[in-house]
């Protein structure tokens, strides 16, 4: 049952069906390529990328964790749970993602209309066209809007017009930590806060673990070495789970690849699997 010694394992990347750059099939070559035994595919509200995959993983010797990235509010902020092992083959889990998706594609017309009154129009069609399959966020806009000349570069898009405090930012489907939690729970997955130090207040930390969640994801690009001790503290304390993933867009992030950046020993993801065990 144990994995091989010294192995290590990715449990955030993105593909094609959110706003990574890779497909399933590029992101499992890159991994095995960087010598990871294990990656989990967590798209943001998608799981249609997780069987590619698992069929590419299968091929090149890589163990496949199915996974996805959610969102939810809390007091205004836009806080991220990782679901790891839901059962993504179910009708209402890929119907529910369905309309979540829907939703976003809502959320980018009101940002595109927002961004032509601001002076900056982009064209909706393209953001589509960018977001192919997957679902529709602020990346492929940003993208958009780099190749209409609204701005030069992704971080620029960020910082003047879609971050949280841009002009144009619009928030998504408010969902709350329990709904996300409880949406997890109910088909057989385990729910893990995604990046807690990017949230900038723990206090919100707290609302969303007292929401039932399994674990915290401390391993994270983003996380310094002080938040990295800190949170394995909080983990500790409330016995949670300890994940860790380098969040790979594929390069669309800061045109940084981050596959390779977090290699998490393998034991993590055994506790992991464990825990779906006893807690189906
Ligand atoms: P959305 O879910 O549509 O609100 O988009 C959130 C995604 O945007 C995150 O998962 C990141 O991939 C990306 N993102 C957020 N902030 C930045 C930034 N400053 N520069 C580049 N990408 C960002
Ligand atoms: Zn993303
Ligand atoms: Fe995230
Ligand atoms: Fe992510």
């Amino acid at each position: 049952m144990s994995g091989p010694q010294g192995s290590f394992v990715d449990l955030h990347t993105h593909t094609i069906f959110s706003d990574g750059l890779f497909t399933p099939e590029e992101l499992i070559a890159e991994a095995s390529r960087l010598g990871f035994t294990a990656v989990a595919v967590t798209d943001h509200d998608s799981v249609d990328g997780i069987e590619r995959a698992r069929a590419e993983g299968k091929r090149r010797g890589v163990e496949v964790v199915p996974g996805v990235e959610m969102s939810c509010n809390v007091n205004g902020t836009d806080v991220h749970i990782l679901g790891y092992y839901l059962d993504y083959h179910r009708e209402e889990v890929q119907d529910f993602f369905a309309r979540v998706r829907q939703s976003r594609l809502e959320r980018a017309e009101r940002m595109v209309a927002k961004l032509s009154e601001l002076g900056a129009p982009v064209s909706l069609a393209r953001i589509k066209e960018l977001a192919g399959a997957g679902a529709v966020g602020r990346p492929h806009i940003a993208q958009a809007m780099v190749e209409a000349g609204a701005v030069a570069s992704i971080s620029e898009a960020f910082e003047r017009y879609i971050g949280y405090d841009g002009p144009a930012y619009f928030p998504k489907l408010r969902l709350t930590p329990p709904e996300v939690v409880n949406f997890i729970h109910k088909n057989g997955g385990l729910a893990v806060i995604a990046h807690p130090a990017t949230y900038g207040n723990d206090d919100l930390l707290y609302l969303v673990i007292a929401a039932g969640v399994d674990g915290i994801e401390v391993w994270h690009p983003e996380h310094n070495e002080r938040s990295v001790a800190r949170y394995q503290e909080i983990a500790e304390k409330n016995r949670l789970l300890m994940t860790g993933g380098s969040d790979c867009h594929g390069g669309r992030k800061f045109g940084r690849i981050y596959l390779g950046d977090i290699r998490l020993p393998y034991k993590y993801l055994m506790a992991l699997k464990q825990r779906v065990r006893v807690n189906p």
